[in-house]
């Protein structure tokens, strides 16, 4: 059929979880005010979790994966939306609950949808995705952190989060620490723009409630030990801004860097944040994200290669961020 279109389908039965590749019609997507030709899509973790079932981030079947796309908007029935728009699509449940990314049309509520800015190709808001937008919502969360209070600690450094908030933060004026495991990546974390890197090691064991005041700021994609010792290390009156789990989901921490320090521990949620947010991160981005930096962090892929790629982030083995092209 004419208008038919390629996804990536994932399916459950009492044998497991399963994929497969399929051609659909308009007509097999969901509820939506505005329809979107999908030119982009991207892998993060939480794409990751969802490819392999490793957790359980889908919770309709079959669904189609992929928590970002961007795109050009081929039919809107929404005030704010008319055809031929560019636009991003963030979280928002898409990938769980609605059909997302990993097909060559999306159909989701305009009210999910941000416009692209104008300085941002498909591809590269694709680059940055998820990923990159919580590392902008990361370091928005420093704001009152003056870029001459000290270094700012990020950890999963090599990872997609740690990756642009470097790149970032470097951009901003500030002295940035990448806390990796991958030694190897040294120089790809220095061409991003850190200071100077540590071994996650040195983090991610069991340490002291209070420990040397290191850090003005903090960027943590990692969660467990590692964020409780950043938290540990912070200088009087910094703020932590935790959005990840890549080491664990737990917090093995204690009050006193809160209560001695006035330590600020900031949540940082990108797939429920309010649309003015993300509008503000996508507006930050556009002004402040080097793009030679971005197109260095970046690989390509299609939709093929997501079944393996699912189970290499998990495994900490892709470096910056990639870029799927439907
Ligand atoms: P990536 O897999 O690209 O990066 C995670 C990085 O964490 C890895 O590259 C690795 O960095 C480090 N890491 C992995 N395993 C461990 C471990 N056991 N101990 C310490 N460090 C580890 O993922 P993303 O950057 O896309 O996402 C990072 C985290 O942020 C994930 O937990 C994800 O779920 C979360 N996230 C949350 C969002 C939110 O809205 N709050 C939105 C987006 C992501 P290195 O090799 O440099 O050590």
């Amino acid at each position: 059929m004419s208008d038919s279109f390629r996804a990536l389908r994932l399916n459950k039965n009492d044998d497991g979880q399963s994929h497969e590749f399929v051609e659909l019609t308009e007509n097999d997507l969901m509820e939506g005010d505005v329809t979107i030709t999908v030119s982009h899509s991207t892998l993060n973790y939480k794409d990751g979790l969802a490819l392999t079932g490793a957790s359980p981030v889908v919770r309709v079947w079959p669904m189609i994966p992929g928590i970002d796309f961007a795109g050009t908007v081929e039919k809107s029935s929404h005030a704010d939306f008319k055809e031929g728009d560019d636009v991003i699509l963030n979280g928002w449940g898409v990938g769980e609950t609605h059909f997302g990314g990993y097909a060559g049309k999306a159909r989701v509520k305009g009210d999910w949808l941000v416009k692209r800015p104008a300085a941002i190709s498909a591809a590269q808001s694709m680059a940055i995705g998820t990923a990159g937008y919580t590392a902008m919502l990361c370091v928005m969360a420093l704001a009152d952190t003056s870029t001459d209070a000290g270094e700012i600690l990020v950890t999963g450094a090599a990872g997609g989060v740690g990756s642009v908030a470097l790149a970032l933060l470097s951009k901003m004026g500030y002295q940035a620490v990448a806390s990796t495991g991958r030694k190897e990546e040294e120089a790809y974390l220095t061409s991003l723009g850190a200071a100077r890197v540590i071994d996650r090691n040195s983090l991610s064991e069991k340490g002291r409630p209070l420990d040397k005041e290191q850090w003005a700021g903090v960027v943590d994609a990692v969660g467990s030990h590692t964020l409780a010792n950043a938290i540990a290390q912070t200088k009087y009156g910094g703020t932590v801004a935790a959005c990840g789990l890549a080491q664990g989901p737990d917090l093995p921490a204690t009050v006193m860097p809160f209560i001695l320090r006035g330590v600020t521990l900031a949540g940082i949620d990108s797939v429920m944040a309010p649309r003015e947010k993300r509008e503000a991160a996508w507006a930050q981005l556009a002004e402040h994200l080097d793009l030679d930096k971005l197109d260095a962090m970046s690989s390509q892929a299609t939709l093929d290669d997501l079944p393996a790629l699912g189970e290499k982030i998990l495994a900490g083995q892709t470096r910056g961020r990639l870029i799927v092209t439907l």
